[in-house]
């Protein structure tokens, strides 16, 4: 037990470590950003303008980077209300379909009724954008997506079921590790933010896959009381 507290409290550490490099890491990154967007509108720069955007986008790609290890190395509690999911759901639907119909796919939304839940909004908008994202890009075009919510027993389930061509179990093995990708420009941190967010909310992922997709189950507890 004793163990298990010391474990907890060298996390924390790294976890506000973590939080204030990040910051210091962020600034000279936002002056640099500002810089090469001065020069990105001088006419004199005018043939560099693809190095110039390449740049832009790889300091906005590492600084995401660093906003999604800081969401998952947060292990604070988060500050939970009682809310609507279907609702949180139907907020986002509009982005997660414009999403879809540009790379030509399609988005199925399914609410049922349930109960409200404890849950931070923008941490389960995370959760959600998460898994819809990888949910896409596991897809052809031409494949749908299901976003699917409903009760069971004394469990609110919200389903996220793709058409893609399912997970090997090599790689099933090795999901939520951070910085683990198979994606040319992945970030490999998503489902590792999305099991973090989870366990904020003691809520469990559940994973179905096969050759016909993948579904994943993020598996609310409705009677859940925050210590
Ligand atoms: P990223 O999307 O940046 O690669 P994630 O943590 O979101 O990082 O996902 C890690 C890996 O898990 C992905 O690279 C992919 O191999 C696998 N994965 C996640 N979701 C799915 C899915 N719905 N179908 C197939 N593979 C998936
Ligand atoms: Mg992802």
């Amino acid at each position: 037990y004793e163990k298990e507290m010391k474990r907890l409290s060298g996390l924390e550490l790294i976890a506000q470590m973590a939080a204030g490099i990040s910051h210091e890491i962020r600034n000279p990154m936002t002056t640099v950003r500002g810089f090469l967007q001065i020069l990105n509108e001088e006419v004199e720069f005018k043939k560099y303008k693809h190095h110039l955007n390449v740049m832009i986008e790889e300091l906005d790609r590492a600084n995401s980077i660093i906003t999604e290890f800081l969401s998952m190395s947060n292990t604070r509690t988060s500050d939970l209300q009682k809310l609507d999911l279907n609702a949180i759901l139907h907020d986002i639907a509009q982005l997660i379909k414009v999403d879809a119909f540009n790379q030509n796919k399609e988005i199925k939304i399914e609410t049922n009724d349930i109960p409200e839940l404890l849950l931070n909004r923008n941490e389960i908008r995370q959760l959600i954008i998460n898994l819809y994202r990888n949910g896409l890009e596991a897809m052809n075009e031409g494949k749908v997506l299901t976003l699917r919510t409903y009760k069971e027993d004394d469990w609110v389930t919200l389903a996220v079921q793709d058409e893609g061509e399912g997970i090997r179990p090599e790689i099933l093995e090795k999901l939520g590790t951070p910085f683990f990708t198979t994606k040319e420009k992945g970030t490999g941190l998503g489902l590792g933010v999305s099991y973090a967010i989870a366990a904020r909310h003691n809520a469990k992922i559940e994973i179905q896959t096969g050759r016909e997709g993948t579904t994943f189950f993020v598996k609310f507890n409705s009677h859940f009381v925050p210590k």
